[in-house]
């Protein structure tokens, strides 16, 4: 892509409404603009990001054995009175009428549709155990919508909810949710630990919150330091397997968030070096709740015997739009985001350090496109905007790697290759930089 046709607003300067630091980054590097409060529009180079992260999603998700589906982001209020939710959600719940007078409203969560949806699919024991998700926009009418897109109103929400026969069923599928979560996130470039958690408005009683540790985080945490430290299991996990042994090793170092924290279990569980009080985003959460919906809403199935049971259900959500803030919480310096390779909106910045010559235009347009045919994303800064102002431009928008391409450099025949994270630079034939990034794109495909 080259820069000079590609559609990228950035901002020069802070702007003043944004407090923490993604914030700030998200609005200058042109990812998304505010239309209403809490209320984003997604621009090209914010959507990349939140398509990379979706995809990483998908294929975790769908490796434990999740099935995608998608749902209105309308739903009829009487779908929720079934639950007596509709009374009980309160203002955060977007009401809405149509020409009708039928009372809609948008979706801040989808229980209620997905069970209705199984109620009318599934019949027999035979179908069960179902775990679908989707991920699609929800709204909530927060009371203060800030920090970006970490706290909106409109949001992207993966939510899942799995459904089975009995509580031994229904706790194997939220395991499989806590490996694929912790997977998930280990691949999205960020350490998320898994925090016992209150079960909130939704109910139930099992439930973490996966955390991300950041100072500007909402949620206040107690965890003890031993859970830094744990392996995320590999791609190659047996979710038909006994998962019971990693979330219990994954649950036993003390982790609560402050609603559940309990001081005299941390004092006497964790010694004190261990002891980490913090704050963090919280990018997901894993409910049990059982019978909840399923009792209200009369979703059931036939067993051998010819009985009627009611379906034990899960919900799991993970924050899409709020993960792209809390990378950037956790990926940036004084210059700008620094992204993660899985989830960079590209790979490679090119950037062509004197715009008007023609020797390294030509080199460029060859790099860019050899890189391309190797499956490598990238953006060619073809602009003929100042050299510095170039170089500024790509630490902002954080892309992996840089590939400077200046006469000085061509005379000696080499390029430079910046990494942008840890500052290093490396002069390397062209040869040598385009094997070297063809060969670090792989990376993204497993990890
Ligand atoms: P919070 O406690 O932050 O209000 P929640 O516990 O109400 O969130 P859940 O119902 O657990 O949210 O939703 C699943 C995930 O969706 C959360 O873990 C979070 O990552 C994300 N999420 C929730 N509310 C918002 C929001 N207003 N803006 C962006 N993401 C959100
Ligand atoms: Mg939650």
């Amino acid at each position: 892509m080259r820069l000079s046709r590609y559609f990228l607003p950035t901002l020069k300067d802070n702007p003043a409404e944004a407090q923490i630091a993604s914030h700030r980054l998200m609005l200058r590097a042109g990812l998304v603009r505010q239309e209403a409060a809490g209320i984003y529009a997604w621009l090209p180079l914010g959507l990349r990001v939140l398509q990379r992260i979706e995809r990483i999603v998908r294929e975790e998700l769908d490796r434990a054995g999740a099935i995608e589906l998608l749902m209105p982001t309308l739903q009829l209020a009487d779908l929720w009175r079934e639950s007596g939710r509709y009374d009980a959600y309160g203002p955060e719940m977007l009401r809405i009428r149509d020409r009708h007078e039928r009372e809609l409203l948008y979706g801040p969560t989808n229980e209620e549709m997905v069970t209705a949806i199984v109620r009318a699919g599934v019949n027999s024991w035979r179908e069960l155990p179902r775990n679908l998700y989707q991920i699609q926009w929800k709204f909530r009418d927060e009371q203060r919508p800030r920090f970006g897109v970490m706290r909106g109103r409109e949001f992207l929400m993966k939510d899942g909810y799995s459904f089975d026969l009995d509580e031994a069923g229904a706790r194997r599928s939220y395991q499989r949710m806590f490996v694929a979560y912790l997977r998930t996130f280990a691949r999205l470039g960020v350490k998320a630990i898994p925090m016992r958690a209150e079960t909130g408005p939704i109910g139930g009683d099992l439930s973490h919150e996966f955390i991300v540790l950041a100072d500007t985080g909402e949620s206040e945490v107690y965890c003890d330091r031993a859970v830094l430290d744990l392996a995320v299991p590999a791609a190659d996990v047996d979710y038909g397997g006994d998962l019971e042994p990693v979330v219990r090793a994954w649950t036993s170092p003390y982790a609560a968030t402050s609603d559940v924290h309990d001081p005299a279990r941390y004092e006497a569980e964790v010694p004190e070096p261990r002891r980490l009080h913090t704050r963090g985003i919280e990018v997901g959460q894993v409910f049990y709740f059982g019978t909840k919906y399923s009792q209200p809403m009369r979703a059931q199935v036939a067993m051998p015997d010819g009985s009627a049971r009611l379906l034990h259900g899960g919900s799991y959500g993970i924050g899409v739009s709020r993960l792209v803030g809390a990378i950037i919480e956790a990926c940036h310096d004084d210059a700008g985001i620094a992204w993660p390779e899985p989830v960079a909106p590209f790979d490679v910045g090119v950037v062509d350090a004197k715009a008007g010559d023609a020797q390294t235009a030509a080199v460029c347009a060859q790099l860019v496109a050899r890189l391309e045919a190797h499956g490598v994303d990238v953006l060619w800064d073809d602009t003929d905007a100042r050299v510095g102002a170039k170089f500024a431009n790509m630490d902002l928008i954080g892309l992996p790697w840089q590939l400077i391409v200046g006469p000085r450099g061509l005379a000696a025949g080499t390029v430079e290759l910046k990494h942008r994270a840890s500052g290093e630079r490396f002069e390397l034939a062209p040869d040598h930089a385009v094997a070297r990034l063809a060969d670090a794109r792989p990376g993204r495909m497993t990890a």
